[in-house]
């Protein structure tokens, strides 16, 4: 193919994209009027960017961010902070606030993200959940769906204090998971288990649809997200959020600090217009992030590419998968991507050992947030059937040139 017939293929995507496109506008709306309602409801002034020092007591902004975060998100309580170094972090967190020994946690989307290994103790780790004697099993999916009638007869035959499911497929070939899936499971877990905690993984799902696991309707207990993916907006520089129950929350933020100070402590230092100003800019860079990610799935599925989702497809998260079969285009698709971001344009990523992860990994990200992927940004294991996993865009624009180079790149290296 030559680059006149590629670009037109391009402009011939997006004109075929655009109902869809217009779909995910309307979302954005939606979110954004979430947002702002939010702000005005909790009166977000000047003066909530003041962070506090030290301990961080009476810290309003902070305090505010918690409110604007639980009610943008449809949840009870939220907590929101800088001292959650990663989503892995607030996860792990979250785990070790809900569980007590001899409690046993249960996965239902099969094995969870690599990164809670040996946080769980799946991979032995003398700080694990398991050497505290707390257990774990997991059911995994079946295409992609939740294995209802399994779910309900471990609940039968076992006291499940926690149930987890991660929405976002992390490094495994499955779909995400969408908010009518859960709504179902929920629904039948509550039936049978009332007592059984709930928690989401909702890392890269946040705006992608106009409901959160959380909101009462779907009723998910607590979910778990990161700052620097969707909600941070590419401008919060790190941190992460957990929403949902009031004594839920109570509990995790007295893991988080002290027990008998929990949320009231924890200094914002100047985090908070950061915070806010990122909450702000999160529907417009989700909105962004989806339409790169269906652009590149309409233009490999016309080049013969496997993808993941389809261009069609419902979507529940900002991951696009495109699977290579092969080291070597994995390799330069991915350096591609590093070649037409902002920052660090002119580094050529390698695969790498990379701590929490079994195999070598190959990552693109040249963002303004170290490891931020909410901007675009691109990593994959060097394991079979090597896929990368693309996501990410705080604009349209700026996506459409990485994915557009990027994939010229790949398919003139073939010829
Ligand atoms: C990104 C992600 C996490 C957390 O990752 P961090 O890099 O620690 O922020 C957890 N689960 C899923 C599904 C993710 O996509």
């Amino acid at each position: 193919m030559n680059k006149i017939k590629y670009d037109k293929l391009v402009s011939e995507c997006e004109k075929e994209l655009q109902p869809i496109f217009q779909k995910i506008d309307e979302q954005e709306y939606q979110n954004s009027l979430k947002v702002l309602n939010a702000f005005k409801e909790l009166n977000i002034s000047e003066s909530d960017f003041n962070g506090t020092t030290g301990y961080g007591y009476g810290d309003i902004g902070r305090d505010k961010i918690d409110k604007v975060f639980a009610k943008v998100l449809g949840s009870e309580d939220a907590i929101v902070r800088s001292q959650f170094i990663s989503g892995t972090h607030a996860l792990t967190v979250c785990l070790f606030g809900l569980l007590r020994p001899n409690d046993l946690l249960l996965s239902i989307t099969g094995k969870p993200y690599d990164t809670l290994d040996e946080v769980i103790g799946i991979k032995e780790n003398p700080s694990s959940l398991k050497s505290f004697n707390i257990k774990y099993d997991q059911i995994d999916l079946i295409n992609d769906n939740f294995d209802i009638p399994q779910i309900i007869k471990y609940l039968k035959d076992n006291k499940v204090k926690v149930i987890e499911i991660q929405r976002s497929r992390g490094y495994s070939t499955r779909n995400s998971i969408t908010i009518d899936k859960i709504k179902t499971v929920v629904a039948e877990i509550k039936k049978i288990s009332p007592e059984t905690i709930i928690m989401v993984d909702n890392c890269y799902c946040e705006f992608v649809s106009d409901i959160e696991p959380v909101n009462s309707s779907i009723g998910c207990d607590i979910m778990v997200g990161s700052l620097i993916k969707n909600l941070g907006g590419g401008i919060a520089s790190n941190g992460a959020y957990i929403a949902g129950r009031k004594d839920l929350i109570n509990l995790v933020a007295e893991r988080l600090t002290v027990p008998g100070q929990g949320a009231e402590v924890g200094p914002s230092q100047n985090m908070n217009k950061e915070i806010l100003s990122g909450l702000y800019h999160a529907p417009s860079a989700v909105s962004s992030s989806l339409k790169t990610m269906i652009l590149t799935s309409l233009i490999l599925e016309k080049l013969n590419y496997k993808v993941s989702p389809s261009s069609s497809d419902i979507r529940a998260d900002i991951v696009q998968t495109i699977t290579f079969n092969d080291p070597n285009k994995l390799i330069k698709f991915i350096q591609s991507i590093q070649k037409y971001s902002a920052i660090n344009a002119n580094f050529k990523p390698i695969p790498e050992d990379m701590p929490g992860y079994s195999d070598q990994v190959i990552m693109a990200s040249g963002s303004f947030i170290q490891g931020s992927s909410i901007e675009i940004s691109c990593d994959g294991p060097l394991r079979f059937p090597y896929i990368a996993y693309l996501q990410g865009s705080l604009t349209y624009q700026y996506g459409k040139i990485a994915i557009v180079n990027s994939i010229w790149e790949l398919i003139n290296e073939e010829r």
